[in-house]
């Protein structure tokens, strides 16, 4: 595939900027790519894996010259960056991110672009519980969505340029408004990580299951949520803290619905459960016929040898 961009610049350089990066290296699509983190360590890392040609201390200088820069930072950096870097970008860049909430992005981030740059939000729906720079590859985004939300201002050619870029990276590109996004994501993937958290903490609060219990029999469903409770926390901080009014929208409805089944279980109806039941299982088969998991059971996990020895957590 031909060049897309001669210079990319990476603002922070963990799973998804790696990933970006192995993806640009399978695809030929950057001529080369820079990059700068918060460590020196991190930035010695994405050297050492070939991810980007060059390092920089600052966001600053990472970005001079570059003709597409994308924000890969938590969310809550992306205002205080875009205000570092405004004055090096080069004019007719485009400048992107990938954060999970878009509607703050794009209220941090517009009042610091400077005119002649384009500013288009992303957000690739791909990710998995590893965070750093040796956590990403290049597939991560096959098949995968990406949510593009620019303003209905904004220069058409480079949205459609950038709706290319994420297409050779593998995605399929929708566009849509920042608070449509903010709405879907809170109930696909902002609440469930609430209630992953949630329920991991509070099995390990609890006095009459003993640690080594709740680990040693996670299979039951448990050891799925705390696969999704592994994420960052810093990424994850700020995902709520700058989508608070869809979640706290979505955490209501979430809340009369559970209410509901706590009314069934306590009056014995067993015809709703299993109503809700088989409303919910029909949902799993959709998403597999979309081509967004795998029918293999216990989610493709491959078999493993079981442990050698039981873990040894002490008994509370
Ligand atoms: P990550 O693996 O934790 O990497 C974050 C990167 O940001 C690190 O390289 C970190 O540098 C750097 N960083 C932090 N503060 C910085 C600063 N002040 N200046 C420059 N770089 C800074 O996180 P990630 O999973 O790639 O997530 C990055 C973004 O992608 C987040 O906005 C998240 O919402 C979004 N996203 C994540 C997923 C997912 O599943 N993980 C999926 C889609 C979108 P150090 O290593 O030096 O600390």
């Amino acid at each position: 595939m031909k060049v897309m961009f001669d210079r990319v610049a990476l603002i922070g350089i963990g799973l998804i900027g790696s990933s970006i990066s192995h993806g640009c290296r399978r695809g030929g699509l950057a001529g080369s790519i820079v990059g700068s983190a918060r460590t020196p360590a991190t930035v010695e890392t994405a050297m050492r894996l070939g991810l980007i040609e060059q390092g920089f201390v600052t966001a600053a200088e990472a970005v001079e010259d570059a003709d597409l820069v994308i924000l890969c930072t938590p969310v809550g950096l992306c205002g205080p960056i875009a205000k570092e870097i405004a004055r090096s970008l080069k004019p007719g860049a485009i400048l992107t991110d990938v954060g999970s909430v878009k509607a703050s992005i794009v209220k941090d981030v517009s009042p610091h672009v400077p005119q002649g740059v384009h500013f288009v939000p992303g957000h690739p729906i791909a990710g998995t519980e590893q965070s750093g720079p040796e956590a990403g590859f290049a597939e991560l985004f096959d098949g995968r969505w990406c949510i593009l939300t620019p303003e209905p201002h904004t220069d058409a050619a480079a949205v459609e340029k950038l709706k290319k870029f994420w297409e050779a990276l593998g995605s399929k590109v929708e566009i849509m408004t920042p608070e449509h996004h903010d709405l879907v994501l809170a109930i696909t993937s902002h609440v469930p990580h609430l209630i992953a958290y949630n329920i991991v903490n509070t099995a390990a609060h609890l006095e009459r299951v003993t640690d080594s219990e709740v680990i040693k029999f996670s299979a039951g469903g448990f050891r799925d949520f705390t696969r999704i409770a592994a994420s960052d926390p810093i990424m994850w901080r700020d995902v709520f803290l700058n989508n608070k009014e869809a979640v706290l929208d979505m955490l209501g409805r979430f809340t009369e619905d559970l209410t509901m089944l706590q009314r069934a279980i306590r009056f014995g109806d067993g015809e709703t459960l299993h109503r809700l039941f088989t409303e919910a299982r029909a949902i799993r088969r959709n998403i597999i016929q979309a081509g967004q998991d795998i029918a293999a059971p216990d989610f493709g996990r491959t078999k493993g040898p079981a442990p050698a020895t039981p873990p040894s957590a002490k008994r509370k």
